[in-house]
């Protein structure tokens, strides 16, 4: 992938950069979409619908017709609490990963539901690894399913997805992936790594505005879950059935954010699909987590395990630094920054995802140099107790 040699066009009207994993800054012109009013049932619009999940299987790597993508209404979670609902039966159980908000999310969602799940909890970050996986599947022959989720936002860790399928396959059950904040710039190919489903939605990684998500899923595993939902509206297989017959959306979609998606997957194809989405994403990645450190930051994760999603930095231990000043300043400067999700130490997050590159994040450095210069903090060294923390990290 070549460089971008030239700077992606700035927000409008002095709009900040918002450097957070969804919403996130999109294209002018996927924005520009939105002005036009389309009818739900109209050809246009479903001609509209059944392009843009044919190119999401496509992204996934499915040619052969084996995997559907079924879009839903609402944000990520809507969709997640969808897969889960329609996709693990009634009578079936689902060991849950957790290392962060997400995973939890995921727990919470199968506890609402009523059905059966254990949870791994590795904590703020801890990944959950191949054998573990492995050693609680063996221990409980009654779970059918596992939930893992690709890249955890909340700390912006990269799961090892792989080693989690391998795990989950040679035991016989059914692997289920939360890839919301990693689909579409980091590869999540169905004949590279085995799954039955995964889901993400329209305002991360392809850059849309929100509005929905979308599961892809084995075609034989949805028409095998007839029945199986809680939920009439977050039935998904309902909403396939009804999109086969009719071509159109069971209930209203939501038409200007499709548009808009549609938009955002001709400038992700443009960009180079999955890879050059992901090369962009990790130059972003790279200039701002070398910027950050060279300013005396440190980040959450080793170098192995960050993701070139979002970013985590550890807050400085110098007593002038205060995260909402530093965020007032930030934004000031024309930059949204996240704060952390760490319940040990302090941190804040940043991300790499959206309509930005090198040039946007080179500016992101000046602007912490300068917040740092504003508060009188002379070094942003974090505390002893970040150190401490990070060293449990494997290598
Ligand atoms: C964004 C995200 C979700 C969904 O969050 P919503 O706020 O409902 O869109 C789920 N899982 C992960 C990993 C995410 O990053």
């Amino acid at each position: 992938m070549p460089e971008s040699a030239v700077p992606l066009p700035a927000p409008k009207l002095g709009e900040p950069y918002l450097l957070t994993p969804g919403p996130l800054t999109t294209a002018y012109s996927t924005k520009e979409t939105m002005l036009k009013d389309w009818g739900s049932w109209d050809a246009e619009f479903r001609t509209m619908t059944k392009s843009v999940c044919r190119q999401l299987v496509a992204l996934a790597g499915d040619t052969s017709g084996e995997f559907i993508c079924v879009p839903m209404q609402g944000s990520g979670s809507f969709s997640v609490e969808a897969m889960l609902g329609t996709l693990v039966p009634k009578d079936g159980k689902a060991l849950v990963l957790a290392n962060g908000a997400y995973g939890l999310r995921a727990a919470e969602t199968m506890r609402y539901l009523g059905r059966a799940y254990t949870l791994i909890d590795k904590g703020d970050y801890m990944p959950p690894r191949g054998d573990e996986v492995a050693a609680a599947l063996d221990a409980d022959p009654a779970i059918t399913h596992v939930v893992a989720v690709h890249c955890e936002t909340s700390s912006g860790i990269l799961n090892p997805v792989a080693e989690i399928s391998e795990a989950v396959y040679k035991r016989n059950r059914k692997l289920l992936i939360d890839s919301m904040s990693a689909f579409g710039a980091l590869p999540l190919d169905v004949n590279k790594i085995r799954y039955e489903a995964m889901v993400s939605s329209a305002n991360k990684c392809i850059e849309g505005v929100p509005g929905f998500g979308f599961v892809i899923a084995r075609r034989s595993v949805l028409e095998a879950a007839k029945g199986n939902s809680h939920s009439l509206s977050l039935d998904v297989h309902a909403q396939w059935a009804y999109m086969e017959k009719t071509g159109q959306w069971r209930y209203t979609p939501p038409t200007h954010v499709v548009a808009a998606f549609q938009e955002a997957l001709r400038i992700h194809a443009e960009e180079g699909g999955v890879a050059g989405r992901g090369a962009r994403y990790t130059k972003n990645r790279d200039v701002l987590v070398k910027g950050m450190r060279d300013l005396g930051f440190e980040t959450l994760l080793k170098d192995r395990w960050l993701s070139p999603i979002i970013v985590t930095f550890f807050c400085p231990a110098d007593p002038n630094f205060d995260f909402s000043t530093f965020y007032d300043l930030m934004k000031a400067k024309g930059f949204i920054i996240y704060p952390g999700k760490l319940t040990v130490v302090d941190s804040f997050r940043i991300g790499c995802i959206g309509r930005l590159d090198e040039h946007v994040m080179r500016n992101v450095i000046q602007a912490a140099k300068d917040a740092l210069a504003d508060m009188g903090v002379t070094s942003a060294a974090p505390p002893e107790a970040a150190i401490a923390e990070r060293a449990k990290l494997a290598a």
